[in-house]
């Protein structure tokens, strides 16, 4: 049996995923590190242990992420954009659109018939509309950042939060606190701020059903909210984890290059 590989080192998490011909064998999520290498040598080494493989049973091995240059234990690299199309694209083929929110950039992304890239938009330039910005405002109000969509969901309004900066945005919600107004309410308006700048980082690109919230920030369930309301179109459920995806999508393309010699 042949196994394939595929590695996703991003700025908040290394993620590996272990697949054979068909199914996804297992997978590790390691937090990234000081060194990028290290994370994700060791999400990999995680992964093979749980599926109970050496790294010699890995016939190819794909990595990718803002550290896949550092990554000397891959026999090739591809990118993120890449990787996430084809990783929601394999968990569900009706998808055409996917929504990827990392912990520091965000990206917009069509996709074809077969999995392929049509088009796409990245935003990169700042941390607003990021994980990273949420984890900010998760410190401030105190509550992990799994946590923060539940307490999105709990609002009973919306208060705004203008600022679109992360620095000028954490002493607005402290300063909307100290006004009074419920955390709740704040974090609605939050992710409500976030959501408008996806919503329209994902008109750029034109959204096309199926969507697929893909990323870590997937996994929050007011995001998932608010980008539903936002377009009319609610993001579809992907088996498993989203933050795998691009590490799905990379084992993918190793298989591929493997069977290509
Ligand atoms: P990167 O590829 O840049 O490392 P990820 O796709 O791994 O980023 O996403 C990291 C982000 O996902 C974090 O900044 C955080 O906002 C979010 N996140 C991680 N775990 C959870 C969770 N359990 N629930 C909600 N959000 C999460």
């Amino acid at each position: 049996m042949g196994a394939f590989a595929g590695v996703d080192i991003g700025s908040v998490a290394a993620k590996a995923v272990i697949m054979n011909d068909r199914d996804i064998l297992s997978h590790a999520v390691v937090p990234t590190r000081v060194s990028s290498e290290r994370s994700g040598r060791m999400a990999l080494e995680q992964a093979l242990e749980k599926a109970n493989l050496r790294s010699d049973d890995v016939r190819f091995t794909v990595a990718t992420g803002y550290g896949r240059i550092v990554a000397p234990f891959a026999n090739g690299t591809t990118t993120e954009i890449t990787c996430h199309a084809m990783g929601a694209y394999y968990l569900n083929p009706k998808v055409r659109t996917v929504l990827d929110i990392g912990g520091q950039d965000c990206k917009a992304i069509r996709v074809g018939e077969r999995g392929q890239v049509v088009n796409f938009v990245l935003n990169d330039k700042c941390a607003a509309g990021t994980g990273r910005f949420l984890e900010v405002v998760a410190k401030v109000f105190e509550v992990e950042v799994a946590e923060l969509g539940q307490l999105c969901n709990t609002a009973t309004e919306r208060v705004p939060v203008s600022s679109t900066c992360t620095i000028f945005a954490e002493s607005e919600c402290i300063s909307l606190m100290a006004r009074g107004e419920k955390p709740e309410n704040i974090v609605a308006g939050v992710h409500y701020s976030v959501g408008r700048r996806v919503a329209g980082l994902l008109s750029r690109v034109g959204v096309e059903s199926e969507l697929a919230f893909t990323g870590g920030v997937g996994k929050n369930v007011g995001m998932q909210s608010v980008v539903g309301e936002l377009l009319g179109i609610a993001p579809i459920g992907l088996p498993g984890d989203p933050q795998l995806v691009g590490a799905i999508g990379a084992a993918i393309i190793a298989k591929g290059r493997a069977a290509r010699g």
